[in-house]
């Protein structure tokens, strides 16, 4: 029964190789080959020759340095890898969200997750872009330059009053001008900071009026923008050069809205978040993949002479890659199976669905889902790397084994926005309380917590507090407050 089952796992699979030698990793038979479609699995193959010969070479010398990886953009320009979202009459590859998710996971795994995270912010700028193209000249433009420019997007939306509520950009905002726009955006962190050719911003939108549900998003050029890569210095991913950003009143066209004004939070719910989302786990689960390859690279080698066994002997070192391996196929399952609904939702990415229907928003009804993606694959690759680091005892706690660069890029899973904590917190308060209790943008009045704190007032402090309620309400009289029933 063992072994014709072996058998016929072993004709199932191929030879998974590295600069033409059998991969001293994890073989195919332990990836979940059957999402792909044949053309995607031998552009999976190129990739990962690409990432034996140039972009992990590069990773080192990337986190060693601080240096930005564009000679790893360069590389996967060449092969049509950053137009991998456009339509193929705009010269893209017109590939769907399961390519993206295996493309990023191949990155991170075997050539570098600075580049990785660089190609996920790539990925959802291109896809902000792509969701309002068709009647946008200037965003076609764009996008018609990916690979042959190397020109390379990203997302700067993180605000630094407030923190991973990246949703909510305060100390943003755009004023109408006689022929576009005045963009004021400040952001805390934008990987590719000053790197980058083109970035999506979100600010408030112009007339905007307290309501911070009205987002707009716009195109800015690397030439219109401020940034402070001498700044940058990280635990990990520390190629990506996530640092500040500042547009500071820069007029542009009104061109330069991307989809129409007040789309900011749509293009959030259907683009930004779900693209974010699972690429940015394809990541965390890469990197998983690429600490347990280097386990059983040095497992399989290592030999102590006394007892005449090598550490993979060890059965505790096989529980160790066992568990793993498991729970990371787990994740990645679990992000493989929405890149697979996304494509389902969309026709494999079709974006002249959102030409057709400028408000259809398939996407955006499963977000709840790719909140739990991301939460699941950050958490495991923490926990992945550190027991990956542990097999592989104080040699791999030393940066010849490349397993601390492993380990310190996936630190940088659970701490970027959204953030595990909040996360979490989404999903058990959505499931416990409803969507509505979120409260994105602060508009909601929790009548528990106030009527709670209220009741600690004696008859004095009560009058103060009404006093002072009437004070302000003669002044914003006509704001309406939504209250939590
Ligand atoms: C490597 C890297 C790359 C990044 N790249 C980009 C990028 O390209 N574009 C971009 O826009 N941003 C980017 N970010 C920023 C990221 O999205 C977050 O905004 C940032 O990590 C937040 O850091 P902070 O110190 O402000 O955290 P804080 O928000 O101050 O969080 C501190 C702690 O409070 C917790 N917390 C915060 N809010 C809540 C809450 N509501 N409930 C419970 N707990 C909460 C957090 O989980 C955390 O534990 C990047 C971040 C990193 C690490």
């Amino acid at each position: 029964m063992l072994s014709a089952s072996s058998t016929v796992i072993h004709s199932m699979t191929h030879t998974k190789t590295w600069q033409s030698e059998p991969y001293w990793g994890l073989g195919f038979d332990f990836d979940p080959q059957w999402h792909l479609t044949p053309a995607q699995e031998a552009l999976q193959e190129r990739l990962i020759e690409l990432c034996a010969t140039t972009l992990r070479p590069n990773a080192i010398e990337s986190d060693r340095g601080l240096i930005y990886p564009r000679k790893n953009f360069e590389a996967l320009a060449k092969l049509g890898l950053l137009g991998l979202l456009v339509p193929q009459e705009w010269g893209g590859m017109g590939e769907n969200h399961t390519c993206a998710a295996m493309v990023v996971e191949t990155i991170a795994r075997y050539g570098c997750p600075s580049t990785a995270m660089c190609y996920v912010m790539h990925l959802g700028a291109t896809a902000a872009a792509l969701f309002r193209a068709a009647d946008n000249p200037e965003l076609q433009s764009v996008l018609q330059r990916l690979d042959r420019d190397v020109f390379i997007g990203t997302l700067s939306y993180s605000d630094p009053e407030t923190g991973s509520h990246f949703w909510y950009p305060v100390s943003s905002r755009a004023e109408r001008t006689q022929d576009g726009w005045a963009v004021f955006k400040k952001a805390s962190w934008t990987t590719s900071a000053g790197f980058a050719d083109w970035y999506i911003v979100q600010t408030s939108s112009p007339d905007f009026n307290g309501d911070y549900s009205d987002l707009s998003c716009f195109l800015i050029y690397s030439h219109e923008v401020q940034a402070e890569p001498q700044k940058w210095d990280a635990l990990g991913l520390r190629g990506n050069q996530s640092g500040t950003l500042l547009v500071d009143g820069v007029t542009v066209p009104s061109d330069r809205m991307v989809g129409p004004k007040g789309d900011g939070a749509s293009s959030n719910d259907e683009i930004v978040d779900p693209f974010f989302l699972l690429c940015s786990s394809c990541c965390w689960n890469g990197i998983a993949l690429g600490a347990i390859d280097i386990a059983k690279r040095h497992t399989t080698r290592k030999k102590h002479v006394d007892v005449g066994m090598r550490v993979a002997d060890y059965p505790t070192i096989q529980d160790y890659v066992g568990e793993a391996i498991m729970d990371t196929n787990a994740a990645r399952s679990f992000s493989f199976s929405m890149a697979k609904l996304m494509d389902e939702l969309t026709n494999n990415c079709d974006w002249s669905l959102h030409t057709q229907d400028p408000g259809a928003l398939p996407r955006a009804a499963h977000l709840h889902w790719y909140w739990q993606i991301k939460f699941i694959a950050a958490k495991n690759v923490a926990h992945v790397c550190d027991k990956m680091l542990h097999a592989c005892g104080g040699t791999g706690f030393k940066k010849d084994l490349e397993i601390e660069r492993y380990l310190r890029d996936g630190k940088a899973g659970w701490v970027m926005g959204p953030t595990n904590e909040v996360l979490r917190q989404f999903v058990g308060k959505m499931a416990l309380l409803g969507f509505e209790s979120l409260d994105y943008w602060n508009q909601t009045v929790n009548q528990r917590v106030l009527h709670n704190e209220i009741k600690k007032l004696d008859a004095d402090g009560k009058r103060q507090l009404a006093a002072q309620l009437l004070a302000e309400a003669e002044g914003t009289a006509s704001s309406k407050i939504p209250v939590l029933q």
